[in-house]
Parts: C-alpha cells; sequence; structure tokens
C-alpha cells in the first residue's frame, strides 16, 4: 500500500467559489442555460491597451524569466500606483514584489510569517481560501466573527478576547469578500491598535481597493501610524482591471519581509511572467484610463441594481455593497439553510450563487451574488432569483 498523501491538503476544504464556478462551465458544456454569479469574474475583457502592452512585449521577445522580485518597469509603476492612489511612498527596489495574484501574494506572506502552530486571526466570515493557505503554510486559522448586528466589523473586546501567545498576525479584507464592508477610519484604527499592543503583524488584502462606492474611502492600513513595519499589503489586478486570467499582483512590506519573500518566489516561481508584468506595469503606471472607469461605473449600477431589485423581494434584505461587487442578501427568513437554498436555486431556476455558509458560519443565512455580470444576466439571473424565492 502507498503511503498517505499530505495531512494538511486531505484536511483542506475544496474551494466552494471556484468549485460552483467549475461546476456552471460544466452545466454549460452540456448546453444548459446557467446564470453564473458564483465566482467574482467580470464580464468584460482586460482593456484593450493593457492587453497591447502585453502583446507587444512577448512579440519583442520579453519571454524570460525575470528578476525574481518583479521587473524593475512593473515595481516602479507598483511604487507609482502607491502613490497616486493610496499616498504611500514606496522605494520599488526593497518594499515591493511581484505576485502572481493575490492568492499567491497572500501564500508568501503566509510562509515569511508563520512557524508551525502560529495562529492567524482571520475575519468570520471571510474569502474561502484564507483557511487553506494559513494551514498550508503550518499556522492556525481563528476565526473572529464581524456580526451583521455590528454591521460586520469587528468588537475590540471579541478581537482581544482572541489572541493567545501563538498569535503572530492578523488577516483581513477591505472592501471585503462577501459583505461588502468599507473599513473606516476607525475599524482600522481598531486594528492597528490591537496590532501594537499584542506586537502582531497585518497581513490587509485589497484586491478590491478601487471598488468604492457611494462617496465611501479606501485607507490602507499602512499608513497609520506605528503600523508601516508591521504591515503586509496585498493588491492586485485581478479585479479592478478585468485581469483575473493574468495572475498577476504585488505586496508592498518591509525590506526584510520583502527579502524573505524574494526567497520564496525565487523557489517557488522564479519568477511572474516577463509580457504580464510588462501589460500590468501599464495598468498601474499610469492613471486608469475612461475604459477602466467605465467599467467601475457600470459595476456600481449593477450592485445597485441588484441590491434594488432583490429588496422588493419579501423574505430577502440586501443592502447596497459599500466596496467590492457582491450582494450579501440575507435569506434567513427563508428559514432555508444556505447551501440547500443555492443547490435549489441552481437546480430549478439554473442560478448559481455561492452559499454564505462557505465564507464561516457567521455567513449562514446569507448567499452571495456577484454583480458583475452582462445586464441581461443580470435583469434575467435577478429576476430569477426572485421567482424562486416567490415559489418558496
Ligand atoms: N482575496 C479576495 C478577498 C478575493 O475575493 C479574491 C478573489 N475572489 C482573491 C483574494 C484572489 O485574488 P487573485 O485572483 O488575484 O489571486
Amino acid at each position: 500500500m502507498l503511503l498517505d498523501l499530505s495531512e494538511k491538503v486531505r484536511l483542506s476544504k475544496l474551494s466552494s467559489t471556484v468549485g460552483i464556478a467549475d461546476q456552471v462551465t460544466r452545466l454549460r458544456e452540456a448546453s444548459q442555460q446557467v446564470v453564473d454569479f458564483s465566482a467574482g469574474r467580470a464580464t468584460e475583457d482586460t482593456p484593450s491597451y493593457i492587453v497591447e502592452a502585453a502583446v507587444e512585449a512577448m512579440k519583442s521577445g520579453d519571454t524570460h524569466q525575470t528578476m525574481a522580485k518583479g521587473t524593475t518597469l512593473f515595481r516602479s509603476a507598483c511604487a507609482n500606483k502607491l502613490e497616486r492612489d493610496n499616498k504611500i511612498i514606496a522605494d520599488p527596489e526593497r518594499e515591493i514584489i511581484a505576485t502572481m495574484g493575490v492568492k499567491q501574494g497572500l501564500t508568501i506572506a503566509l510562509l515569511s510569517l508563520l512557524n508551525p502552530g502560529d495562529e492567524v486571526i482571520v475575519e468570520n466570515p471571510c474569502f474561502v481560501s484564507y483557511h487553506q493557505l494559513i494551514a498550508y503554510s503550518g499556522g492556525i486559522s481563528v476565526p473572529v466573527p464581524i456580526r451583521p448586528e455590528n454591521q460586520f466589523r469587528w468588537d475590540k473586546a471579541e478581537l482581544e478576547a482572541s489572541i493567545t501567545s501563538k498569535t503572530k498576525a492578523i488577516l483581513f479584507n477591505s472592501p471585503h469578500n462577501p459583505t461588502g464592508v468599507v473599513h473606516s477610519r476607525e475599524d482600522l484604527q481598531l486594528i492597528a491598535d490591537v496590532a501594537i499592543k499584542y506586537n502582531l503583524y497585518v497581513i490587509t488584502d485589497e484586491v478590491y481597493e478601487r471598488m468604492i462606492w457611494d462617496g465611501n474611502t479606501h485607507l490602507n492600513l499602512a499608513s497609520l501610524p506605528g503600523m508601516r513595519e508591521r504591515t503586509i499589503t496585498v493588491m492586485g489586478l485581478t479585479k479592478s482591471f478585468a485581469m483575473g486570467g493574468w495572475r498577476v499582483g504585488f505586496i508592498y512590506a518591509s525590506p526584510t519581509i520583502i527579502s524573505y519573500m524574494e526567497k520564496l518566489q525565487q523557489h517557488l516561481i522564479t519568477s511572474c511572467n516577463a509580457f504580464v508584468q510588462a501589460g500590468a506595469a501599464v495598468a498601474f503606471g499610469e492613471p486608469p484610463r475612461a475604459e477602466v472607469t467605465s467599467y467601475w461605473q457600470e459595476w456600481q449600477e449593477k450592485c445597485r441594481f441588484a441590491t434594488q431589485t432583490l429588496n422588493e423581494t419579501p423574505g430577502l434584505s440586501t443592502s447596497m455593497p459599500q466596496g467590492a461587487f457582491y450582494a450579501w442578501t440575507d435569506i434567513s427568513a427563508l428559514g432555508i439553510p444556505s447551501e440547500v437554498f443555492c443547490k435549489r436555486l441552481l437546480e430549478e431556476m439554473g442560478v448559481a450563487v455561492i452559499p454564505g455558509v462557505s465564507f464561516g458560519s457567521i455567513g449562514e443565512g446569507h448567499i452571495r451574488i456577484t454583480c458583475v455580470k452582462s445586464w441581461q444576466e443580470m435583469e434575467d439571473g435577478i429576476f430569477r432569483i426572485k421567482t424562486f424565492v416567490e415559489k418558496l
């Protein structure tokens, strides 16, 4: 008999978002009409000026490995972006590293920080991959509720009560997937106060930072006093520039942490794809062109359409997200577990959404609906959800 495979992988869960999206692909390949509101993938293609830059780079021979930390061009573009959008002055040589998307960035952030058994505090509910990435990195995730009655924010006493002698870091996400919360200065100050008091690192996942609606503002934790050295900021192009298939992002952190990550990138991936970095350098190096900002405008309108229309249905309650592009719909009045609701919705109405419980126990009683599909799909899919609920 062969020896057992990895315990860490065996014990980890499949990604419900990627899993449901794959199920939709299979159903469509079998010619079924499915509206896909599952994974957070926009319908739009990457803006053409970014594609052209990558194609040009590829044609001109930019097809070899780059420095492990990324090309000077890409890192400088990231520094420009940080200064322009986040008012952060970063040294592209020592404080920035290229990653193959935000998940890969989170992976090297965790691998750089954790020793076996170290604990990482995460939000409950949170992005589905956090628990697994922490486990693969040898750590233990400690979910701390962000409760609906506290507007999906941490309560300081509850956060502090979860800290032990093994706590190494806090990992959080704003704008938040799945709830749509954008952390205010007070929310960030709470996290900063706790991190400083207990000498913790903080990983901030800012993949949705340009998706901010209705006058909310995004603030970076590293810009708060005392936080620069202990914060690891993970950013990407997946969502904001509709570049999910490119697999590119970057990390801004202290030179020491970046030097750990550089070692990891050398061994894990050698480097990010050369021509991908060339395209991404254009995306980050200059202010976003109208092609991109028009996407953001559309996505905001789609979020508003979905939330308003869903609110017309008795039994469903949805707030307009402050940021990111999900409708986080409260279905608790219907008295059906979120997984059963989603399974039936897909089978009976051909609409794929994500059960709230897959983001954590506090997510039960909710479903997550991705609002960045074509207008036709948005209208058709939301109508089908209404019809389904009315028939229950
Ligand atoms: N973080 C969060 C909060 C996300 O929602 C996602 C994608 N759904 C990711 C990270 C993954 O980003 P990437 O595709 O750049 O790896």
